[in-house]
C-alpha cells in the first residue's frame, strides 16, 4: 500500500519550478513507464525473445509514486500510466490509487494505456480509484490475425477487458497500428465495430522504434492513403480537436463516432508538444523520436533528492528538442531509435 502525500508547491527559493523547455513549450502531461515487461508481443513493438530492462534497476511503486509527484508539484496536470503492459506489473492498483488521490487538485486526469488482456480483473478497481478513460490497443479482430500479429492467442481476453471497463463507466478509445498486409484490409471494419460499440479510435502509424524480427519498412502504411479509402465509404468531418500531441481527428458522419490519426513519419506536430515520458528505470525522455534522456532515478535514490531533481529536471527543460528525428529510410533500412517502444510507453 502507498500511502498517499498531500503536495505542496516549492517554498520561494526552493528550485521547484514549472517545466517550461526553451521553445516556451509548458509540460504538463507525464506519460509513466511503470515496466517494459508485456503478455503480448506484438511484432511491430518487440521480438519474442526481447530483452527486459533488470529488474533491479526499475523503481518500486513508491519511488514511481514520488517522481510522479515530483511532476506534479512542477505542473504536470495529466498522467497517463504505460508500458510495456502496466496490468502486469504487480499491486499496480496501489499506484492508481495513490495517484488517484490527486485528481481534483493537483491531477486533472489520470489515464493508462493498456493491451487489455488484464482489463476484465482491473476495470472496476481503476474505475475506482479515479480512471474515467483509458486507451486499448487493438489491432485486428481476427483470432487467428491476432494470435499471429500480438504472438499470443489472446484476443477474447481483450474483447471481454474492453467490454469490463466500459461496464465499469471508463471511456474506451481503441488504438490501431495500421499495417501494410496485416491489418490494412480491416481498418474499415475495425472503425465500425469501435464506433459501434461507442468508442472512439486512432488509428497509428507504425514507428522505426527498436529492433524487430521483421523489416519494417515491409508493414509500414501511411495514413494519408488510408484516409483516402475510408473517405470512400463514408463522410469524414475534420474536428479541430487538438490534445497537445501529435493526432488530428475527424467526426465520421455515418458512424457518429471519431477517429483520429497518428501520423509521426508524414505529418508534424510537435510545435505544441506539451509531453515528457519517464521509463519505469526513470530516464526521462523529452521526446520519443529523440535519445536525449535524463536520469531521474540518480536523482530519487541520491542523498539530496530535492536539489538534484531540481537540476535534473533544468537540465531536460535545457535539452527537450524542437522536434522528433523519425524517419522510415526504405527497405532494409536500420531502425531510426534502438529503443523499442515498450520501454518509453508510446
Ligand atoms: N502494452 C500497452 C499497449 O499495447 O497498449 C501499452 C504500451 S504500447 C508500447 C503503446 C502503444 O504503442 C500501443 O498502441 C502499440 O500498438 C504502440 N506501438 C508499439 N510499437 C510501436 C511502433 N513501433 N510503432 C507505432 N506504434 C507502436
Ligand atoms: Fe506489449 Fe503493447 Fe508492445 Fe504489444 S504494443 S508487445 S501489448 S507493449
Amino acid at each position: 500500500m502507498i500511502d498517499p502525500v498531500p503536495l505542496h508547491a516549492g517554498p520561494p527559493g526552493s528550485g521547484v519550478v514549472p517545466l517550461i523547455d526553451r521553445f516556451a513549450r509548458s509540460i504538463t502531461y507525464l506519460r509513466l513507464s511503470v515496466t517494459d515487461r508485456c503478455d503480448l508481443r506484438c511484432s511491430y513493438c518487440m521480438p519474442e525473445r526481447m530483452q527486459f530492462l533488470p529488474r533491479a534497476e526499475v523503481l518500486a511503486l513508491e519511488e514511481l509514486y514520488t517522481a510522479a509527484r515530483a511532476f506534479m508539484a512542477r505542473g504536470v496536470r495529466k498522467i497517463r500510466l504505460t508500458g510495456g503492459e502496466p496490468l502486469v506489473r504487480r499491486d499496480m492498483v496501489d499506484l492508481v490509487t495513490a495517484l488517484g488521490r490527486h485528481i481534483g487538485t493537483d491531477l486533472d486526469e489520470l489515464t493508462m494505456t493498456t493491451n487489455g488482456t488484464r482489463l476484465a480483473e482491473f476495470a472496476e478497481p481503476l474505475a475506482q480509484a479515479g480512471v474515467r478513460r483509458i486507451n486499448v490497443s487493438l489491432d485486428t479482430l481476427d483470432r487467428a490475425r491476432f494470435a499471429q500479429l500480438a504472438r499470443r492467442d489472446m484476443l477474447d481476453a481483450v474483447l471481454a477487458g474492453i467490454a469490463a471497463a466500459r461496464d465499469a463507466g471508463i471511456a474506451v478509445k481503441i488504438n490501431t497500428v495500421a499495417l501494410k498486409g496485416i491489418n490494412e484490409h480491416e481498418i474499415a471494419d475495425l472503425v465500425a465495430w469501435a464506433h459501434g460499440q461507442g468508442h472512439a479510435m486512432t488509428l497509428i502509424e507504425v514507428m522505426p522504434l527498436g529492433e524487430v524480427e521483421g523489416d519494417r519498412f515491409d508493414h509500414y502504411l501511411p495514413l494519408d492513403g488510408v484516409r483516402r479509402d475510408l473517405e470512400q465509404r463514408w463522410t469524414l468531418v475534420p474536428n479541430a480537436q487538438r490534445s497537445g500531441g501529435p493526432a488530428r481527428y475527424v467526426d465520421i458522419a455515418e458512424t457518429g463516432g471519431r477517429l483520429g490519426f497518428i501520423t509521426p513519419l508524414t505529418g508534424n506536430f510537435c510545435e505544441g508538444c506539451n509531453r515528457v515520458r519517464m521509463t519505469a528505470t526513470g530516464q526521462l525522455y523529452m521526446c520519443l523520436g529523440g535519445e536525449g534522456q535524463v536520469d531521474l532515478r540518480a536523482a530519487l535514490r541520491g542523498p539530496d533528492p530535492e536539489t538534484a531533481l531540481n537540476a535534473a529536471f533544468a537540465r531536460a527543460m535545457g535539452e527537450k528538442p524542437e522536434r522528433h528525428a523519425f524517419a522510415i529510410t526504405g527497405p532494409g533500412g536500420a531502425p531510426t531509435l534502438a529503443r523499442h517502444m515498450s520501454v518509453t510507453g508510446g
